[in-house]
């Protein structure tokens, strides 16, 4: 008898764990927070990165990757570049028409900005490393998926895990909101540092937002100088 409710009890408890992570899946939730300020993307999003060995390895494990749709369309991957030591690191959302043609990340008009904001904190872009969410185009530059973002970010992770940046700056709302796993606004994430796998994240306007509305400059230049001071910081 006792057997026999011990074996229910079981089967109930089964049936309730498989309930809960259907419901999760359902709610697109992949991972259960582990705490607010542990930093997103600790707890929740991409499979665990595969350890590479080197910058080289990465880009070669790019250069052949499928695991998401966009190797399709794309006609040069666009895994990132800079100083591999780099203190700083900008992270952007995705290549864009320019990007995808060179294999470059941020050399279009927006590029030239980030550039121009880069020399303005008395740096350079050989002293930072840049790269992007997602390593290839997506088709008329539209948003990437949730699931384009799921297959591509640990090769993003695995990059900071070998430069070992003091700081990132994410540009615009979808790199910051996809980093942070949050749906809040850009003008209320910015300004602030958040925690990303250990590494201070500030969120900032995206170089072409600021193309468009040149009065967030000053926002811009108030979370640079932010960035500047921790990239500084002994
Ligand atoms: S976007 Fe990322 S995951 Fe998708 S094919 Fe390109 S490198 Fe692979």
């Amino acid at each position: 008898m006792l057997q026999n409710s011990l074996v229910d009890e079981y089967l109930r408890l089964v049936a309730s764990v498989k309930s809960h992570v259907e419901e999760q899946i359902a709610l697109g939730i992949r991972a259960t927070p582990v705490s607010e300020s542990s930093g997103a993307g600790d707890e929740d999003g991409p499979a665990a990165p595969i350890a590479y060995e080197s910058m080289e390895e990465i880009r070669a494990a790019v250069e052949s990757c499928q695991a998401c749709p966009l190797h399709e369309t794309r006609t040069n991957t666009v895994p990132g570049a800079g100083n591999e030591n780099a203190r700083l690191v900008f992270v952007g959302e995705a290549p864009g028409a320019d990007e995808d043609r060179q294999g470059v990340p941020f050399v279009g008009r927006a590029g030239q900005k980030l550039t121009q904001i880069i020399e303005a904190i008395g740096l350079s872009r050989s002293e930072v490393y840049i790269a992007n969410v997602l390593k290839c185009r997506p088709p008329g530059n539209r948003n990437p998926l949730p699931e384009e973002v799921q297959a591509c970010e640990p090769y993003l992770i695995a990059q900071l895990q070998l430069i070992k940046p003091r700081v990132i700056c994410a540009l615009g709302a979808f790199a910051a909101q996809t980093l942070l796993r949050t749906d809040q606004r850009i003008s209320r994430l910015r300004g602030q540092f958040h925690a990303y796998h250990g590494i201070k994240l500030m969120p900032t306007y995206h170089p072409a937002f600021l193309l468009r509305n040149p009065r967030a400059k000053r926002d811009v230049w108030e979370d640079v100088q932010k960035v500047k001071a921790e990239h500084d910081r002994e």
